[in-house]
């Protein structure tokens, strides 16, 4: 089913979810207080208004309230992100995600009803400093304070043995839920699939089992 979005502020942030969103087929109001911001836009978003959305006229003329998700990427300007929410809130959007530039920001935002708050710059810097710190660390999800996805490349110690051979699930209580093989990914291998030197492992797990596992694979 075809969705349909508004992207208020067309900074890197929002920019980049309003092209994304266009490009997988979905309907993009694009929305910034910058006129040059909104034209280079136009060619891209389904509709470009320019507007200042902390004015309620602005959300009940431009009708936010019938879309299905609205994302609040307004940058620097915090007060400017937070009056938009009250309002989004206000004027009964259901699904309002909103770009928080701090902790402080994001508790104030959760106060207001926004439902979905994101921390980009944080939760980038988080996963690249888990690439950065393991040698067989590929990628790193949070799922939460406990819990990850991580992406593991298998080495010559694991490569030629069956998952159940290495019998990962009983000694380390992780799931791989995949490997990625070249080209291909096997979703959900069985047990009995042998794990080839470079496969890159998919697994799901209690952060202390990953990295019992990742010193073994050392
Ligand atoms: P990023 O860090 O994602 O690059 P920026 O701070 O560069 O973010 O961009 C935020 C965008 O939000 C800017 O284009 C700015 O014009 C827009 N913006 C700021 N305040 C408002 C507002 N009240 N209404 C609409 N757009 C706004």
């Amino acid at each position: 089913m075809r969705k349909n979005f508004v992207v208020i502020g067309l900074g890197r942030f929002g920019g980049s979810i309003c092209k994304e969103l266009t490009e997988q087929g979905m309907e993009v109001m694009a929305i910034d207080s910058n006129e040059a911001r909104v034209n280079e836009f136009s060619i891209i978003a389904s509709h470009a208004v320019v507007g200042d959305t902390t004015d309620d006229a602005v959300i009940k003329s431009l009708g936010l309230r019938n879309f299905d998700h609205v994302i609040v990427a307004i940058g620097d300007d915090i007060q400017a992100s937070i009056l938009t929410t009250l309002m989004l809130k206000e004027n009964g959007v259901k699904k309002v995600t909103v770009k928080a530039q701090n902790d402080y920001h994001g508790k104030v935002l959760s106060k207001i009803g926004a439902d979905v708050i994101v921390h980009p710059e944080r939760d980038m810097g988080i996963r690249i400093a888990h690439k950065l710190a393991s040698n067989s660390i590929l990628d790193y999800l949070e799922l939460s304070d406990e819990h990850s996805i991580v992406e593991i490349e298998a080495n010559e110690r694991i490569g030629g043995h069956s998952i159940i051979d290495l019998d990962i699930r009983a000694k380390y209580g992780v799931n791989i839920v995949a490997i990625k093989r070249r080209s291909s990914i096997i979703v959900s291998p069985q047990a009995t699939e042998i794990i080839q030197y470079k496969d890159v492992l998919i697994v799901i797990g209690a952060d202390n089992d990953i990295n019992r596992l990742e010193k073994k694979m050392l």
